[in-house]
């Protein structure tokens, strides 16, 4: 994890568009025993982050295999097994997790070639491990940064199949006292 975030830090008063209640359902990790996924989305600043690391660091705690990467991160070590031709070890890697969290889709454009790898990697994951996805982009708004339809219907198609999306609303939490 870039840090350490937990339940406890968070403020459930200043984000309201989850309750603690919530939060407790998914400290059961019944969700990831059913291989199921969470995405948050929501604009800068609402706690997606925090609350990716608060889940992943709770589901360590409990015996789960977590690993955590921003999206750069993952298509940076995504494109460095493709180059060597070795993007199966990759694949068999990330499968040794029972959570994958995947933080800050959306904020940059990726190349055909990053949207397929991505498409591989949630295909093998489909049915078999959780992913939790943070987006500043609502599932709308994704075509565009993955720049083609027909890929982005099949990403989708798989990760909301056993999926809870929620949407986080509200102000910045870093610019609530400025
Ligand atoms: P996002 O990923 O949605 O852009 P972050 O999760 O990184 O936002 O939150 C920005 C900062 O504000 C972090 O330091 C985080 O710990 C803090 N933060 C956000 N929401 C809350 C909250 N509801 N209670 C306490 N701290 C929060
Ligand atoms: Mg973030």
């Amino acid at each position: 994890f870039p840090t350490i975030k937990t339940f406890d830090e968070f403020d459930f008063r200043f984000q309201t568009s989850i309750t603690k209640r919530e939060i407790n359902e998914w400290l059961t990790f019944s969700w990831i025993e059913q291989r199921q996924n969470k995405i948050l989305m929501g604009a800068p600043g609402v706690g997606k982050t925090h609350l990716s690391i608060a889940t992943g660091f709770s589901a360590i705690h409990n015996d789960y295999k977590v690993i955590f990467y921003s999206m750069q991160n993952l298509m940076e070590e995504m494109i460095i097994f493709e180059a060597e031709g070795k993007f199966e070890n990759f694949i068999k890697k990330i499968q040794k997790f029972d959570l994958i969290i995947i933080d800050e889709l959306g904020y940059l454009p990726l190349k055909p070639i990053y949207a397929n790898l991505f498409f591989q990697l949630i295909n093998h994951c489909y049915e078999y491990r959780s992913i939790m996805i943070t987006s500043n982009k609502l599932f709308s708004e994704w075509s565009s940064f993955f720049g083609d339809n027909t890929i982005v219907t099949a990403i989708l198609d798989r990760l909301m199949h056993h999926c809870e999306a929620i949407i986080l609303n509200g102000d910045s939490y870093r610019l609530k006292d400025k």
